[in-house]
């Protein structure tokens, strides 16, 4: 953290205490990005990055540092903990360290954050939101590949001609596919380019519970006169409506009011509107209103871009092998790849060594092969048979009629799932096919999986049994 400088006598100490009476991820999540500004007998100052970690660490841990100062230095000092720096955010009450609130210019005053929960950013002040915007959720960061080329260049539109190219635009894909990259990347180029727009994004569960509480304080008319002030509205994972008959009834009446005059509205979802459950007819011919569109799961080439793009942001682009080994395992979302690469970089940096392919097979064992040691492609083989009821050597043969050439397709999937065979291995097993026909297979039905619930189901039962 910049700004902060751990200048505190042993509190490389301290921090060994915190970590033994806290579990691994509380330790990473809470403490490794604690730092003291300064210790003396009376007052312990410490710092980190963001609101959120000193409310949860006041509220949580305050015992904790407590017996850490005191077991290391035997003092027991006051704490105080602040906010230093890197924030982006700031509260939107004064706290505890005296920090004034947020100024409000009288002009957006009605727009301002309240106690709700909402908070504005210093350096956006049109920019409302429960959310604190990820600085690397920008369209450059963004790799564009055949899976989410539409949903890209929708977005791009909507950032350069609100309300005037797609609305409202509705973005819909599962999980860690870049929904809430693309709604940020849309919020950052506006509040760069347009300071006068006055931005609303929001996460649904906060619109959801927002409303609740308006109707139960009486106050929905500030609720809504707050909504409908924006010039832009964005919800992500709108899916939240589901069953939320209330809500979406408030929903309604906010959306016609924007819609009708002319500001932009974009909409995530983990689905397409009509598969929304329980959501009000007439919102879903809204929300196709304007564009929908679906963002999928990457393909090969894609995952190994995305890959090189994460390893270069953080310093060292990987080679070739790396980024395709990666890719070639991680086929189902975006952050699981993210995972890898920051799996990869932490075990190159325990070892003192660049990442190369050595590394990375070591980084991301452990990920891959979990509980899968014992299973074998002659075991994925014998199920694939069976459920299918095909000869196995029909299956390992070089037929190509379909009543054939799905099953094996489904087996080289699932022995690239399931097993750490190389593709040409894979290949070797079912008839000797080579590396590109199995990946061909294995992206096929991946597709299929996200796409095809009752098959994904089916494929799952069938995974159990190899899995015995
Ligand atoms: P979602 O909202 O669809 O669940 P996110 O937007 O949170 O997914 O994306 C998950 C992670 O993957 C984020 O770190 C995001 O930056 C990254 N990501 C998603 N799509 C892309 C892409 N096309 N290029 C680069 N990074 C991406
Ligand atoms: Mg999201």
């Amino acid at each position: 953290m910049q700004g902060a400088i751990p200048d505190a006598p042993r509190w490389g100490e301290i921090l060994e205490v915190f970590r033994s009476r806290v579990n691994q991820q509380q330790f990473n999540t809470w403490f490794s990005r604690l730092t003291p500004l300064s210790i003396t007998e009376e007052l312990a100052r410490l710092a980190v990055p963001n609101i959120f970690s000193r409310d949860w660490l006041n509220n949580y841990y305050l015992p904790v540092i407590r017996e850490g100062i005191k077991a290391v230095l035997g003092t027991e000092p006051a704490v105080e903990i602040a906010v230093v720096e890197s924030a982006e955010v700031v509260p939107t009450t004064p706290d505890r360290a005296g920090e004034p609130p947020p100024p409000a210019p009288p002009a957006t005053a009605s727009f301002a954050p309240d106690q709700s929960g909402l908070r504005r950013n210093p350096r956006y002040p049109n920019f409302v939101s429960d959310v604190v915007l990820n600085d690397h959720y920008v369209f450059d960061a963004f790799v564009v590949g055949p899976s989410n080329k539409l949903p890209h260049a929708a977005s791009l539109a909507v950032a350069e001609q609100p309300a005037l190219a797609y609305n409202p635009l509705f973005l819909h894909g599962s999980v860690g596919l870049g929904k809430t990259h693309l709604l940020q990347a849309i919020c950052r180029t506006l509040l760069e380019r347009r300071k006068d727009m006055k931005i609303l994004y929001l996460s649904c569960e906060f619109f959801v519970n927002h409303f609740i509480s308006a109707v139960k304080g009486g106050d929905l008319r500030e609720f809504r006169n707050r909504y409908r002030r924006a010039d832009m509205l964005l919800i992500d994972d709108i899916n939240f409506l589901a069953r939320k008959e209330q809500t979406q009834e408030e929903f309604f009446h906010t959306f016609n009011a924007l819609y009708s005059s002319g500001k932009q509205i974009v909409l995530s979802s983990d689905s397409p509107p009509k598969d929304i459950p329980t959501l009000e007819e007439r919102l879903v011919s809204r929300f196709r209103w304007g564009l929908v569109a679906e963002i999928e799961p990457p393909d090969f080439e894609t995952r190994i871009l995305i890959v090189k793009r994460k390893s270069r942001l953080r310093g060292h682009e990987f080679a070739d092998d790396i980024c395709e080994f990666v890719a070639e395992r991680f086929t189902g979302n975006i952050r699981e790849l993210e995972g890898a690469v920051l799996k990869i970089f932490s075990v190159a940096d325990l070892l003192k060594k660049a990442p190369d392919l050595g590394v990375a097979r070591d980084a991301l064992r452990p990920l891959l092969s979990a509980g899968r040691r014992k299973i074998t492609v002659d075991r994925i083989i014998a199920e694939v048979t069976r459920y299918y009821e095909v000869r196995q050597a029909d299956l390992q043969s070089r037929r190509r009629s379909k009543s054939i050439a799905f099953p094996r397709q489904v087996g080289m999937y699932l022995a690239r799932r399931l097993t750490d065979h190389s593709l040409e291995e894979i290949g070797g097993y079912f008839g000797g096919r080579d590396h590109t026909t199995v990946i061909y297979a294995t992206e096929k039905i991946n597709r299929l999986w996200n796409r095809d619930r009752k098959f994904k189901e089916e494929l799952e039962a069938l995974i159990r049994e190899i899995e015995g």
